[in-house]
């Protein structure tokens, strides 16, 4: 082992049991090293290796791509390492060393970064393989695909702009027909053809680069760890960590190791598995293998791979083996992995193993069966799934009638559950566009390739002809959530003519399909969908929780994560429906009713015209009357569907204008309804004409300007509450003022609020427990929370208007500038979807504590979309609020989110103690 100290180590060791690193060095070995290491260390079969750190990436892309003067040294005692251990030699004629060298980032970023092996071959080392492997076309394979890879990732002989084809599958294409008149398979190339193949190879790099393919091996490694470190900065490299938020300063590491080799004959082969089943959380030895193959080709998708299960006949000892290493992988990890291994002449190696990527749906399974066998406690359970991806267990599946009556025209394999139904696009640019124009589209390939990577995105399903469940279009499909149906061998997919054929039938792009990634189903034309299956048992109840094994492994999940959390979920609710879906789902009480969408409904607009055209506020007051019985029955029903949870209602926000017609035919039909001349209308909405609404007549200056709609809507609060509270059941109204940045725009409506308040408890002979308090959502209500707070009952902030006032940028503007400014990286996240902690943050902070200053026992909480998102709610744990408030489909993701906060703070807690 290599004895150099921790602070400029570049390289760390792993083979014979022993390695430098462990499982936990994921930030400076990256993922894959990190775990290499682990498995050398506990026994498993592990070919030797070396691994450069992250830091090397850092320094290369700050010192303008050159390495720390003490690589080189390393990098040599690395290899030594190896020779020494296998007994093997770099140019060595008898016993020549073969290595791959690979990316490994601290996560996994599946098929983003370049690969290269059989990395030592050349003129002179393929005639040792020959002898050594006794296998002539074997050797001439290796070497044949080394300088493709090289060529490509390396040298960059890559397909032009103007080529349709890598130039490389032109020149093997050609030779094929050439010599044997027909596609046939690569495994049918004789040593012959591969000896042919090189040279044209050599010739086509000679020809496009001007140099020639590297016969030292020295030079070829050193070409190959630069490509990988390059590889960091390509452009799909950069699409993948900006979706995932990995940050571009983690770098990668590079993994250097000796070759094994899958693809010496029927007793050898590459294949990829997981200790369970990823897209349902089934407790299955689950993957698929190829025989005489290299990794690369089962996830490449050329080849259909077969089922892990069938390596039981064809290689018994082998599937004995892997069976055992399941095991201990998963003792081991304590968590479900996902593993690349080699059969070499019948000897199982394994290449990689990393945490498997999951599904919500399997996550959530994993998560309560693993506490269940007691492979972990219930804590690491709330830990392990990932809040964000709840939303999948929510999401639509087939209507049950809609897909009986559809007929199945192609069957594949079932990569990312669910169902999704639309328009279909062979190529991912024209998906992307037709997703742009609003169109629903479904991107159908033969196979996808890091390419796609936008038109999976955009999509929402992806169906391929080829590949199997660990191909590119499966690993990417099910990291996002994606429904996913691969390998349907029926489509015959014509990319020229843009259709695909199905049994005779064709199918043009642009024409409606169906894909169910749970069962891996094809279907033509649009089909219904229908709720989830936790929908149906807890919102729709239509399916009995007895039959449903995914919702009541979700239900454990969310009792567990009551027993630990502190922060409260709430819910931004306007309607009785939507409370009782977010009651089901857990909330405890609605964090922000916006009363303005209850104008919208029915004819109720109409009275919310005549009373903002109203000129004398006796017009406005009889208008507002006929408001008010709409206004407390919606109030009736939300308090109803409460059963004595706590209910904050907004008053008016919006500016007035949003309320009027704008388009000509419009105003004439309201001036008619209304019973004046349209002229008015044109008018007034003149009138109320804002250059900047967003900052204009909003919020609590149109109660404070026109007093008379706060005691509308206090009125129809408290009558609705007493008329409730008289039937039995319990309300909390708290009573929440929009827009407030000083404390005398509170107080003047808090006046209101009280003095009605009493009139309804006078006339009904009711006491109502209520509070007033105040969104916190311009910096000025944050820097003056103290004073605001001697009136404020409660603060609830408005992160949507607080990021918009903080930042100076429009919520609703922002789409034109925000991506380039990620682009930029001017921003890492959409400040709108996640919480800009550094600055919209700290005035959070602020308000908090001046608020507890004056107020110690204040109430806190959020109701801007941030409330629903995971790394948002964790932020709000953080500094201390009461409570978050989502949108209902959200209330479990926040749940879980909290949940996480409360046991990250109590470990951030332990180890303060140690
Ligand atoms: C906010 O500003 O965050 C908020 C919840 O209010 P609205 O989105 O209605 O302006
Ligand atoms: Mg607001």
């Amino acid at each position: 082992m290599s004895k150099r100290t921790k602070a400029n180590k570049y390289v760390y060791l792993f083979g014979n049991k022993k390695a430098d690193g462990d499982g936990s060095m994921k930030p400076l070995l990256g993922g894959k090293g990190a775990n290499l290491a682990e498995m050398t260390r506990i026994g498993l079969p592990v070919p030797p290796g070396f691994t450069l750190t992250t830091e090397v990436c850092t320094y290369y892309y700050q010192n303008k791509r050159t390495y720390p003067k003490a690589l080189e040294a390393d990098v040599e005692a690395g290899v030594a390492f190896l020779e020494n251990i296998l007994g093997k030699e770099f140019s060595d004629m008898e016993k020549p060393l073969l290595v791959s060298v690979r990316s490994g980032a601290r996560d996994s970023m599946p098929g983003m970064m370049d690969t290269i092996l059989n990395l030592g071959l050349n003129d002179q080392t393929v005639q040792a393989l020959t002898r050594l492997s006794r296998n002539e076309r074997f050797a001439w394979d290796c070497y044949r695909r080394f300088v493709q890879m090289y060529g490509d990732v390396v040298m960059g002989v890559q397909k032009r702009p103007s080529e349709d084809h890598d130039p490389f599958e032109v020149v093997i294409h050609a030779l094929k027909h050439e010599r044997h008149h027909a596609d046939i398979e690569d495994t049918k190339l004789t040593a012959d053809d591969l000896k042919e193949l090189l040279n044209r190879f050599k010739a086509l790099i000679k020809e496009r680069t001007g140099k020639e393919f590297p016969q030292d091996p020295w030079k070829q490694l050193w070409g190959a760890i630069g490509a990988v470190f390059g590889s960091w900065m390509n452009d799909r490299a950069i699409v993948y960590r900006r979706k995932y938020n990995i940050p571009s300063e983690w770098g990668t590491a590079v993994n250097v190791q000796a070759m094994v080799y899958g693809n010496t004959g029927d007793k050898s082969g590459s294949g990829v598995a997981f200790t369970r089943d990823p897209a349902t959380g089934e407790k299955v030895f689950y993957g698929e293998f190829l025989t005489n193959a290299q990794g690369e080709d089962v996830v490449a998708g050329i080849r259909t791979p077969l089922p892990v299960a069938k390596l039981k006949e064809a290689m018994p000892h082998a599937y004995d083996e892997l069976e055992n290493i399941r095991r201990i992988l998963e003792r081991h990890f304590k968590d479900v992995q996902d593993f690349e291994f080699t059969i070499e002449d019948g000897e199982v190696f394994m290449l990689q193993t990393r945490n498997g990527k999951r599904t919500g749906l399997a996550a959530v399974r994993f998560a309560v069966e693993m506490e269940k066998e007691k492979l972990i406690d219930w804590k690491t359970a709330i830990r392990r799934v990932p809040a964000d991806q709840l939303d999948q267990l929510l999401a639509p599946i087939f209507d049950r009638q809609a897909v009986k009556a559809a007929k199945c025209i192609a069957r594949g394999l079932p990569a990312g559950p669910g169902a999704a139904t639309g328009r279909m696009y062979l190529n991912a640019e024209r998906a992307v566009e037709a997703a742009h124009k609003g169109e629903k589209v479904l991107l159908v390939r033969n196979e996808t390739s890091p390419e796609d990577l936008r038109g999976m995105i955009a999509a929402e399903g992806i169906l391929t002809a080829k590949g199997g469940v660990s191909s590119h279009a499966a690993l990417v499909a099910r990291q996002m959530g994606k429904v996913c149906v691969c390998g349907a061998a029926a489509l015959d997919i014509d990319y020229r003519s843009k259709t695909i054929k199905v049994d005779g039938q064709v199918y043009s792009e642009g024409d409606f399909i169906s894909i169910n990634g749970t069962a891996g189903e094809v279907y033509p034309g649009e089909i219904k969908t229908a709720a989830s299956e936790i929908v149906q048992v807890l919102v729709e109840k239509s399916l009995d929780p007895k039959e449903s094994e995914t919702c009541q492994n979700f239900k454990k999940l969310m009792d567990w994560c009551s027993k630990v959390t502190r922060l409260q979920v709430r819910t931004n609710a306007d309607t009785p429906e939507q409370t009782a879906n977010a009651v089901a789902f857990g909330a405890t009480g609605i964090g922000l009713c916006r009363t303005e969408h209850m104008f919208f409904a029915g004819n109720r607009i109409d009275a919310m015209r005549e009373m903002i055209l109203a000129e004398k506020t006796e017009d406005r007051k009889k208008a507002l009357a006929k408001l008010l019985p709409y206004q407390k029955e919606d109030f009736i029903g939300i308090f109803k569907e409460l059963k004595g949870l706590p209910a904050t209602i907004r008053f008016l926000d919006p500016p007035l204008h949003e309320f009027l017609p704008q388009e000509d035919a419009a105003q004439q039909d309201l001036a008619k309804k209304m019973g004046v001349p349209v002229e008015k209308i044109k008018q007034r909405v003149n009138e109320l004409h804002e250059f900047n609404p967003m900052l204009g007549f909003r919020g609590c200056r149109l109660g404070l300007v026109f007093p008379e709609i706060s005691e509308m809507q206090s009125r129809a609060v408290f009558e609705a509450a007493a008329e409730v509270q008289k039937q039995g059941i319990k309300v909390k109204p708290e009573v929440m003022i929009p827009l407030v940045g000083f404390k005398r725009e509170l107080d003047l409506q808090v006046e209101v609020v009280h003095r009605v308040a009493q009139e309804v408890m006078k006339e009904k002979g009711v006491k109502l427990n209520y509070l007033v308090g105040t969104m916190i959502e311009v910096p000025r209500g944050a820097l003056t929370a103290d004073e605001i707070a001697q009136t404020a009952e409660f603060f609830s902030f408005g992160t949507n208007d607080l990021t918009q006032t903080c930042l100076g940028m429009s919520r609703d503007d922002s789409g034109s500038f925000l991506p380039p400014y990620q682009e930029l990286e001017i921003i890492k996240r959409n400040p709108f979807a996640t919480i800009d902690q550094t600055g919209v943050g700290q005035l959070m902070k602020m308000a908090v504590e001046k608020g507890q200053s004056t107020r110690p026992d204040i109430k806190l909480g959020i109701c801007g979309e941030h409330g629903g998102d995971p790394d948002s709610v964790k932020f709000c744990h953080r500094i201390g609020l009461t409570y978050v408030s989502c949108s209902p489909f959200r209330v479990p993701v926040a749940r879980l989110a909290a949940a996480q906060a409360a046991l990250e703070e109590e470990a951030a807690k332990k180890a303060k103690k140690k």
